[in-house]
């Protein structure tokens, strides 16, 4: 096995760092985020080649098997994971992230060849175990609720902010028992992991659906900064570069959605907020009578508009019909139609999952508009075409204080001269509230498969002609 010393591996380290930031920046625009990707991919390879060459007297049958089982798990999810399964695959994702750094630090101290001594590595092993396990649990709640195992509604134990205190305090103590050399016991350890896991269910079953974006982004920014605990207890600097670029990006998304959502970070962790009793969160009153048209009707208004805005939602990637939206815009643009598509900041199931749809349809970037830049032109817009979006359309969420979503910013799309939404049933968005947009004299509903209303509607405005 050829072995480098150690000024070529941290130059290779520093290599794989750089294309890390530089696959990150990437990243931030759709135009150059597959690059940034395989940017970052490249990255990783040359850090695990490297690590490994580091180590040549390891026994590497074991590396060979988790390779291939990794490899071909990783094969098989890229190629048959939904879409609309994303979410959960990245909440599993994030489990495993904290799970992995978790378990590097808990096996360094209970299998070391060497007994460790130092006060900061065993300070690491214990940040690592205790934000790498509750990030395992937590992870493994908010994967629940995406995919409808766990109840989306807050679950609020009776004195639960007490109750998380006084566990946050005894973690603290004992990661503090652990860090001093002397006293430091492999008891201590598994008191701190058991105490982890319990405080990772805790922190995520009050919190509500319609409070997820927020959970699942800062969750992905507990695993790298779990990974990062593990590069402190490996003394290994690419690990602590990556976990922090991870924790780090993820801690900005988290900022960005609590925006999105007009909450604080704190307001949405202490949980259950909006949900108090009489609060309006219920599924559909079948009995409130709305307008529907059909694909022939929505075409006409279509047909003759001069301004549409498109309004993506969650059901436009269950419905899969991103290309058909965009064969739509295209056929309403050249006959001079002026279309845009308004972006909700937490549309969909995971940050940026509008885009990522679109995006893959060749949707023009420069189309796409965030909520501060569209909500001003709604009044202007003869029709918004709501794709089964829910929530994010929700005037409630202006008005009313005991809505689970009061306060959250919507796209204004009750302000346009005209609404039609494709949704199949009157059945309600992921927060589990009634829209009232559903109801006003402008709106009118055109159900049936997203997928299925586009094409009708495309067929007929050709027929127009
Ligand atoms: P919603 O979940 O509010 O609504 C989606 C709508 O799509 C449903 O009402 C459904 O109605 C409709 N739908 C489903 N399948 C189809 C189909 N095949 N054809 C047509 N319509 C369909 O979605 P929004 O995007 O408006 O809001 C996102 C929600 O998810 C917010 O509450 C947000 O907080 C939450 N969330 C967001 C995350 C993120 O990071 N973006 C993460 C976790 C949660 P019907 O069944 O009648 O068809």
């Amino acid at each position: 096995m050829l072995e480098i010393s150690s000024n070529i591996e941290n130059i290779f380290y520093l290599l794989s760092a750089s294309l890390f930031i530089i696959g990150l920046k990437r990243l931030a625009s759709p135009a150059t985020a597959r690059n940034g990707n395989r940017l970052a991919s490249v990255g990783m390879l040359i850090a695990i080649i490297i690590t490994i060459l580091k180590y040549t007297n390891t026994n590497f049958e074991w590396i060979i098997i988790g390779f291939f089982i990794g490899g071909i798990l990783g094969l098989v999810l890229s190629r048959y994971v939904q879409m609309t399964a994303m979410p959960q695959l990245v909440a599993v994702f994030n489990a495993f992230g904290g799970g992995a750094s978790a378990l590097v630090a808990i096996y360094q101290l209970m299998y070391s060849r060497e007994p460790i001594t130092g006060t900061f590595t065993l300070a690491s092993i214990a940040f690592a175990t205790v934000i790498g396990s509750l990030t395992f649990t937590g992870s493994f709640i908010a994967f629940g609720k995406l995919q409808g195992i766990v109840s989306t509604r807050p679950i609020l134990l009776p004195l639960r902010n007490y109750l998380n205190l006084i566990l946050l305090i005894a973690i603290i103590v004992f990661a503090i028992i652990l860090s001093i050399p002397n006293i430091s016991s492999i008891n201590f350890l598994y008191i701190l992991i058991g105490l982890s896991l319990i405080v990772g269910l805790l922190i995520v079953i009050p919190i509500g659906g319609a409070d997820m974006p927020v959970v699942v982004a800062l969750l992905n920014s507990y695993s790298g900064i779990a990974g990062a605990g593990a590069g402190f207890v490996l003394n290994n600097p690419v690990l602590i570069i990556s976990g922090s670029l991870v924790g780090a990006s993820g801690l900005i998304l988290t900022r960005i959605m609590t925006k999105a959502m007009n909450r604080s970070l704190a307001n949405v962790m202490l949980g259950g907020i909006g949900v108090a009793d009489g609060s309006t969160q219920s599924g559909s009153d079948e009995n409130r009578p709305v307008k529907s048209l059909n694909t022939e009707d929505a075409a006409m208004i279509l047909g003759y508009a001069e301004s549409v805005i498109f309004v993506p939602g969650y059901g436009l990637a269950v419905a899969q019909a991103q290309h058909q939206i965009n064969e739509l815009a295209n056929l309403l643009k050249d006959k001079g139609t002026n279309v845009k598509y308004a972006i909700h900041p937490v549309a969909g199931r995971m940050p940026g999952h509008m885009n990522v749809l679109l995006a893959e349809a060749n949707v023009p970037y420069d189309e796409l508009k965030d909520l501060d830049e569209i909500n001003s032109e709604f009044d202007r817009t003869d029709v918004a075409v709501v794709v089964g979006a829910n929530d994010v359309t929700n005037p409630t969420a202006r008005t009313d204080s005991s809505s689970p979503i009061y306060g959250m910013p919507i796209l204004n799309v009750d302000k346009a001269k005209s609404v039609i939404v494709l949704k199949r049933s009157m059945a309600s968005g992921f927060a589990g509230v009634e829209n009232e947009l559903f109801f006003l004299e402008k709106t009118n509903m055109l159900f049936g498969d997203a997928k299925d209303s586009i094409e009708g509607m495309t067929r007929e405005i050709r027929d127009l002609d």
